[in-house]
């Protein structure tokens, strides 16, 4: 099939890499112009784990293209996917300046019935409002083409991308004309081989669901979160009690790991979203409000951490940060608690020494050289440095070797906002080792 992708980021390029990797054929637009010469040159602008190989095989076979130009992208194929960023506005709604610039740009260039897929995450009665904005724009252009709408949400995870998209769990379909079933099953055949994957649902409930998988999925990071301070206040171990309670099979171990709070660009977004959407319907959601208060809160905690253990004497001290990215195995900075920790120290007069495998602050803060500076390894970083905290759990940063640490940093001190170490082992070798909810400090 031909299909079209507008919108080459995280989602866009994942979609367009695996629909032609299952055949389709793809063509990814999008307007940076930078972004889409790279792309035509084989350089991916962002990290996601075997992503560049299955792009550049795919362009090799002719099955994937980019391109800026609407004509030739509208022209190509009767389905039209679009992946464009749905930001956050300053109240917490969606801003959806880029869906609509989408929308007039096929309308301008329509040449014949399309299918309007809306992946991106936008707030319920979006896919109407595109419905409508299409209708005026082609009627404004004089053009009497037909056209359907679906919604098609996308559930994959950054650093994981790959294998989510080609191994759904579900794939959610909002449809208002049955009819499409037909072209969907076609469009996902080869992802449903194992399973049929895909629910039809109406319009509204896949645009909800979106939401809700991701409100769910915040709401355990924040209750986990919460329970950590806790145990942290009244002297218990959060990961003996995750254990505990992760055995009751109606509760499950997934997605409850304590750290130092939600990034990224979805979850902060997202909930921010659904809830200004029921706020929008005179609605208090008290359960969102209190997700992502103690999320603001929980970016918090590795400095106040810091700051409760050194006190007034933070001013000129230097402080390794081991990882930047939101989470592991991407660039992905947006949201990320490194930027809250970072900041706080830097205000505190700290020289902070922070070390990625692959993201960087560096392009989007203008941060003064005597107050941060990034390095190429994590032993460059901590070298010298009075304290070690640990922001995102990449997987280089599991097996330290503890007296090698020690040798490295002037003071044997880590904060693991990922507890990703174990508190016996950091004693046994006279290492302070700070984690979330399982250290006893405060209660002693
Ligand atoms: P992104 O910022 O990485 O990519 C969006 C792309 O759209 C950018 O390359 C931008 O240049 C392009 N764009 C903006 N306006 C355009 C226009 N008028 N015409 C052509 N291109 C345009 O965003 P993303 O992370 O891929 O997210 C896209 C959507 O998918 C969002 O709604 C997001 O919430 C949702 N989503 C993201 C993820 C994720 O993990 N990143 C997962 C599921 C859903």
């Amino acid at each position: 099939m031909k299909i079209t992708i507008i919108g080459s980021g995280y989602v866009g390029l994942v979609t367009g890499a695996c629909f032609a990797e299952v055949g389709h054929n793809v063509i990814c637009l999008d307007n940076d112009t930078q972004k889409i010469k790279q792309l035509s040159r084989g350089i991916i602008p962002i990290y996601e784990p075997k992503l560049e190989p299955m792009i550049k095989s795919n362009m090799n076979d002719n099955r994937l293209s980019f391109t800026t130009s609407y004509k030739k992208a509208v022209h190509n194929a009767n389905v039209i996917f679009i992946a464009v960023d749905t930001p956050s506005k300053k109240n917490g709604d969606a801003d959806l300046t880029s869906v609509k610039n989408v929308i007039k740009n096929i309308a301008e260039n329509m040449n014949g019935h399309k299918v309007i897929v809306q992946k991106s995450t936008s707030p319920v009665g979006t896919n109407y409002l595109i419905k409508n904005l299409l209708l005026k724009s082609l009627k404004r252009a004089k053009k009497d083409f037909t056209f359907d709408i679906a919604s098609n949400p996308e559930f994959l995870k950054e650093g994981n991308a790959i294998s989510d998209f080609m191994k759904p769990d579900r794939i959610i379909v909002g449809i208002e004309n049955n009819n499409l079933s037909k072209l969907f099953d076609q469009i996902y055949k080869a992802f449903n081989r194992k399973s049929y994957k895909i629910q039809y649902m109406d319009i509204k409930s896949a645009e909800l669901t979106k939401y809700a998988a991701n409100a769910m999925l915040a709401t355990k990071i924040s209750f986990i979160n919460e329970l950590a301070n806790i145990a942290d206040m009244v002297g218990a171990d959060i990961d003996k009690v995750r254990n505990g309670i992760g055995a009751d099979k109606r509760i499950g171990y997934e997605f409850l790991y304590p750290g130092c709070g939600y990034g990224g660009s979805c979850f902060p977004k997202d909930i921010k979203a659904l809830n200004h959407i029921a706020s929008k319907h005179n609605y208090v959601s008290r359960l969102l409000n209190a997700v992502d208060n103690i999320n603001d809160d929980q970016k918090n905690i590795l400095f106040k951490k810091v700051k409760s253990f050194f006190g007034n004497k933070l001013k000129g001290m230097t402080i390794a940060v081991w990882g930047i990215a939101f989470k592991p195995e991407t660039d992905d900075i947006r949201y990320a608690p490194s930027i809250t920790l970072i900041n706080s120290l830097i205000d505190s007069g700290v020289f902070v020494k922070s070390y990625d495998p692959i993201a960087t602050l560096s392009k989007d803060f203008n941060f003064d050289s005597n107050k941060y500076k990034e390095y190429k390894t994590a032993s460059a970083a901590a070298k010298n440095a009075d304290a070690l905290i640990i922001c995102t759990e990449w997987k280089e940063f599991w097996s330290i070797e503890p007296d090698k640490l020690k040798k490295l940093l002037i003071k044997p001190i880590i904060f693991d906002g990922r507890n990703i170490y174990s508190p016996d082992l950091m004693s046994r070798h006279n290492i302070t080792y700070i984690g979330i909810g399982t250290n006893n400090l405060d209660s002693h």
